[in-house]
């Protein structure tokens, strides 16, 4: 019989984490021709969300956890949950039930078919969601997508069903600043994406702030993009011309006009300031560029695991 593993990433959900077990366990019976794992991977929560993985842990045998010494994020947790799951068909998933196991029975069998090595979810609304945070996210997708090689589907979750080859190779990409929905993308493979209606969470609250997400993209677009860093050049181009510009201006008024050679200073303190602008934006740029290599070259670990089990 093969065996579906599910990696369920969980920080401070004490109240979702057996709602989550039970709507899979119900579930279960449509996909019965398959073992079911858990693998809770606790990201450093500060609630009661571990008393409540063991109490499952104990009355269950196949539930497993991994409980991080602190707080490393949701793509750590994904990592350690990839590395750890033993299925011959693995599954992401949020443990707030965002992520409808509806949809399992179907995406096993795209991946058990052989016709795909991956199936996903995507989200066609957002309904329920800050407008402001929608309109974010559209603009994320379109620009990530202009600049960067990796396509990044717009709207996929981290929701999916794997086979062992794709995860084994995601596994095998050891970087340190993990932004999983380029990592899906980039390790190729055949994908599809089934679609579905955003739902909200059955219980607690997200953990994601307004410039969590922010700087969750802005990892995006340094990890898989090298268009920031071109556009940098072009900014130094565009500002080298217009002060080539400038200089035939100024040039060609002191011959014409030699009476009122010393004017403009309002310009001069304007182009000081494009320049400065310019030039801290393009430091800022390749400092977040510098930051990650310094970062990548440490080899620090993914996570650090307290208590596995
Ligand atoms: N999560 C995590 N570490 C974090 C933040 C979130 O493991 O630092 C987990 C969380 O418990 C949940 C999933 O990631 O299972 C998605 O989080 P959330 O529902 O807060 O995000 P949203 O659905 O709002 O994007
Ligand atoms: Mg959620």
């Amino acid at each position: 019989m093969s065996k579906l593993s599910l990696v369920v990433p969980v920080f401070n959900e004490q109240d979702t984490v057996e709602l989550f077990y039970k709507a899979l366990e119900a579930e279960h019976q449509n996909f019965s021709e398959y073992d079911l794992e858990y693998w809770y991977i606790d990201d450093g929560s500060t609630d009661h969300t571990m008393v409540e993985v063991e109490k499952l842990a104990a009355k269950d045998e196949n539930v497993h956890y991994v409980s991080f010494s602190r707080n490393f994020g949701k793509e750590s947790a994904l990592y350690a949950g990839l590395e750890h799951a033993t299925g011959d068909f693995i599954a992401v998933m949020d443990v707030d039930l965002q992520d409808p196991p509806e949809m399992l029975p179907e995406m096993l069998a795209g991946v058990s078919s052989g016709e795909w090595d991956a199936v996903g979810a995507r989200r066609t609304s957002r309904k329920g969601e800050p407008i402001l945070r929608s309109w974010f996210s559209k603009l994320f997708y379109k620009l990530i997508n202009a600049m960067s090689d990796t396509h990044i589907v717009e709207g996929a979750r981290d929701f999916r069903v794997m086979t062992r080859q794709m995860v084994d190779a995601i596994l095998s990409m050891q970087e340190y600043n993990r932004f999983s929905k380029g990592i899906f993308s980039w390790v190729g493979f055949k994908q599809k994406y089934l679609e579905y209606e955003n739902k909200d969470r059955v219980a607690g609250n997200t953990s994601w702030s307004f410039w969590g997400l922010l700087s969750y993209s802005i990892e995006g677009f340094i990890d898989f993009s090298r268009a920031p860093l071109v556009l940098v050049s072009f900014l130094g181009m565009f500002s080298f011309l217009l002060a080539l510009i400038g200089a035939i201006i100024v040039f060609i008024r002191a011959i014409i006009y030699p009476e009122t050679s010393v004017f403009g200073w309002a310009s001069i303190v304007v182009i000081v300031l494009a320049l400065g602008g310019m030039q801290l934006l393009s430091i800022g740029i390749l400092g977040r560029y510098i930051s990650n290599i310094y970062l990548e070259s440490k080899h620090r670990p993914i996570y650090v695991s307290r208590k596995e089990k």
